[in-house]
This record gives structure tokens, sequence and C-alpha cells, in this order.
């Protein structure tokens, strides 16, 4: 029940629906985001809402998808699914999907249609994970070309081998995978952002292959005024097994700690002090009780 922001209206869930022959649906080309609402002192604030639905539209920009609304009534659409479902805390997922005008590769004189849905959503990756850690898999899927050269895009697209990656560690017992690019160095999580730390740095793989996360910009932001060194940079498979600890960023896992990657385990097998440092700030931030 509750309500879904469709092409500038709130309609009721269940009738927020899409036909069958949706271009989307057949050809996969869309852009999407995926922010959180946290509930703060002052009220339920929208966490980094500009930032999202900007790049929303960068995403849209890339694909050369005409957007049929302005940022400012994306970011009210947003504001109003938090508020009209009456959430205190929230996943919301913005879309933008090619309609059912046409079929066809050709997609320029097809409507870009816009849905804003929210709703509560826990930790992404097992509350118990948050203080425990995850078992991650390195993937024996890779990231494909268009995905490395477009990785600035959050494109429904570019999720295919997220979910493939993602089916086989769940099918081989871990709890998520970790995708190399295709010379075989560390990208991210089938969502998420991965950070490492040794010696009391903390690394992460550069943005040349990576989703540019917005939970990674704020992390490396809290590190670097905690004065912890960051360090962008490509990543090896096996630094990642002798790291002293490691993280995974993401709006959905928010920051969830890595306790072993196929078999490995990473630093004592448990959270690392670092990671509990960063996670608890990033949480304070959150919930608005830091100064942004
Ligand atoms: N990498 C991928 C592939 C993602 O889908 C996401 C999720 O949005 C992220 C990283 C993390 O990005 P953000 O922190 O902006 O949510």
């Amino acid at each position: 029940d509750g309500v879904i922001w469709l092409d500038g209206e709130l309609v009721p869930w269940r009738e927020a629906r899409v036909h069958v022959l949706t271009h989307t649906l057949h050809y996969g080309m869309g852009v999407f985001e995926g922010v959180r609402a946290y509930r703060a002192e002052q009220g339920t604030a929208i966490f980094r809402l500009e930032d999202h639905t900007d790049r929303l539209f960068s995403s849209a920009h890339i694909l050369g998808m005409r957007m049929q609304f302005d940022k400012e009534a994306v970011n009210a659409a947003q504001r109003a699914v938090v508020r009209e479902n009456g959430l205190q805390s929230a996943y919301i997922r913005p879309m933008c999907f090619y309609g059912s005008e046409g079929m066809g590769l050709r997609a320029d004189n097809l409507r870009v249609h816009t849905m804003v849905a929210a709703w509560d959503w826990g930790s992404y990756l097992g509350a118990e994970n948050m203080e425990k850690g995850i078992r991650v898999k390195v993937s024996s899927f890779t990231r494909h070309h268009v995905n490395i050269t477009m990785c600035k895009a959050k494109a429904n697209g570019n999720y295919m081998n997220s979910m493939l990656a993602l089916k086989e560690a769940l099918e081989c017992g871990y709890d998520e995978a970790l995708l190399l690019d295709n010379e075989g160095f560390v990208m991210e999580g089938s969502g998420e952002n991965i950070f490492l730390v040794r010696n009391g740095t903390i690394y992460t793989p550069d943005l040349t292959s990576a989703l540019d996360g917005i939970t990674r910009s704020t992390v490396i932001d809290l590190a670097r005024e905690l004065g912890i060194p960051v360090v962008e940079k490509r990543i090896t498979r096996d630094e990642v097994y002798v790291a002293d600890e490691a993280f995974f960023t993401g709006t959905a896992a928010e920051v969830t700690p890595i306790r072993e990657v196929d078999g490995r385990l990473i630093g004592s097998g448990s959270r690392g002090p670092m990671t509990e440092r960063l996670q608890s700030l990033y949480f304070d931030l959150v919930h608005g009780r830091l100064d942004a």
C-alpha cells in the first residue's frame, strides 16, 4: 500500500503499472538511483538528495535519455513519497525508463517516464553482518566494455553481470560478490564500492572502472577529516587477501565490514577498528548527529 510518484502524480502503489511492451523491460536501457532517508532529530532527512539527483541526470545525459522533469521536480517527488507514505526512514528508488510507444532499438522517438517509490528497507546485507562482517567471493563474472567505459552512469543495463555475480556468490554460500575488471584488478561489489585498510592507510580503487559512489565519497571525506590517508589506486586481488580490514560502501549497504574473501580471513576475521570508526561516523552523519 501507499503511493508512488509516476510522471508527476502520486498514484496508489498497486496502480503504478507499466505495459508489457515497455521498452526498458525488453532492452534494459534506463537509469536509476538508490537513495536513503534517515530519521534525524529535526525530522526525516534524505541523505545527499541533490547529489543523487545530479547523478541521475548525468546518467540520463550519458545515455542520451531526454528527461521530462527538472531536478527540482525529481527532488520534490522524492520528498513527497517519503512524506506521503509516512516513512521515518526509507530507501528511495527513482527510475527513468522508455515507455511502450514503440519497439526496436531506436529510442529517440520514445517518451522517457519517471517514477519514484520509497519503502522501509533495513540493512541491505543483513543487520547482524553490520557488526560481524560478510563473506565475499571474487566473481567469475567481470565487467564488460560498456560498464567500464560508462561507469559514471547508474544504468539498468549495467546490472546484468552484477546480478550474475551476486547469484553465483549466494549459490556458493557467500554473502556478496567482488567483481574484477577485465585485466584482473579489483573493481567493486555487485552494488557497492570496496575499501581496504593496510598499515593505517585506506585504499580504494580509483574511478576508472567503478561507479562514483556517493557513500564512497562520503567515507573518503570522513577518513580524511580524521587524518587517515586515503589512496585511490588500482588494487590487485591479493592486496585484498592481505588487507588488515576491508569494507563495502553503498547507499543500500551503508558501511558493511568484510570478514572473509574467498575463504581467506581478512585481518582478524571480524570488523576492524577503522571500519567500526568510519561506520559509526557514517551513521552519525546520516542521522544528522554530525555536521556535514
Ligand atoms: N557500485 C555499484 C555498481 C552500485 O550499484 C552502487 C549503488 O548505488 C554503488 C557502487 C554505491 O554507490 P552509492 O554509494 O552512490 O550508493
